[in-house]
């Protein structure tokens, strides 16, 4: 294995053939890093370990040929984004069929000609950064840039059950500016955006251990998964990240709080056992969240340990 760096991307190349290697390497360094390896086993570990944009696959190998890596490597999750060209001698439309059906997105001839291969591999590396963005907004926020609800859902499931299975407990925090109405009633729509940016800014530069997850929930609504997280910890979180919030100073006469922007925060940390949900742990976090608005606003409240 080899590394050239030359930019975010990675490619891979599996070629029973040193020959082959060298020549395929020497024609793409320059526009992604390049690793090697010379058999499938080989390939499919290191695909695992550096998750390559492309990987450059021999059809014709000895022991497990082309279509059986790329088997593997399809119906693996981890390396679904990874996409696979294939290289073969073989070049009737019937060979080129089968490369495509066999879940490969482009095919490049034998003999390598130079041009092929680097507009063939020029093409992909864009498709797969423009994959990967769309990716990437599938799970973000428009306004603010925090994860979205749809991404934070299927987050709280998976962790859920992670703690549940290593007897750890979850921590969550709902967020809720206060007096959003009477903000956007003052200085309209584009300010109140403004304003829920600055404060998703807040939570987010907020984060402090590793794996938290913050996303906006909904409308002035904000939540942030706090893994690994015990009761005792979220005491001060709460107040501190209602702080970080007043501290932002974004003035706001009309609220009967302060005459700044505030927060308020409904915290809860529970260790999962057989039965819970996560719907539970979230209802717990909002009313504590309620609890919070009906002691005065600009304060976060930790539900009972119960
Ligand atoms: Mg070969």
């Amino acid at each position: 294995m080899t590394a050239v760096t030359q930019s975010d991307s990675t490619i891979l190349i599996i070629d029973d053939n040193a020959d082959t290697i060298r020549l395929l390497s020497a024609m793409v360094r320059g526009q992604a890093r390049v690793l090697f390896a010379t058999n499938g086993a080989a390939g499919i570990d290191i695909a695992r370990l550096q998750r390559p944009q492309l990987i450059l696959l021999d059809v014709e190998m000895a022991g497990m040929d082309g279509f059986a890596v790329c088997d593997v490597i399809r119906r693996d999750p981890a390396l679904r984004s990874s996409a696979i060209i294939f290289v073969t001698a073989q070049s009737s439309p019937e060979a080129e069929i089968a490369c495509l059906d066999a879940g490969a997105v482009d095919f490049i001839p034998k003999p390598l000609n130079a041009a092929v291969v680097q507009a063939r591999v020029r093409t992909h590396l864009r498709l797969q950064a423009a994959l990967a963005t769309l990716d990437g907004l599938a799970h973000q926020d428009g306004l603010t840039g925090l994860f979205n609800r749809r991404h934070f859902d299927s987050q709280l499931a998976t962790e859920f059950a992670r703690h549940r299975r290593h007897g750890m407990p979850l921590g969550l925090a709902l967020v809720d500016v206060d007096h959003f109405k009477l903000y956007n009633d003052q200085y309209g729509h584009q300010q109140g955006d403004a304003c829920l940016k600055a404060v998703a800014g807040a939570i987010r530069e907020g984060a402090r251990r590793p794996g938290e997850l913050a996303a906006r929930y909904g409308g002035e609504e904000f939540v942030v998964l706090l893994p690994n997280t015990r009761r005792e910890e979220l005491l001060t979180y709460g107040d501190w990240l209602c702080s970080r919030v007043t501290m932002l100073d974004l003035p706001h006469p009309t609220a009967p709080t302060a005459p700044a922007v505030t927060i308020s925060v409904g915290l809860c940390s529970m260790l999962p056992a057989e039965g819970d949900t996560p719907e539970a742990l979230l209802h717990k976090a909002d009313m504590a969240l309620y609890e919070a608005k009906a002691a005065g606003r600009n304060r976060g409240v930790v539900a009972g340990p119960d």
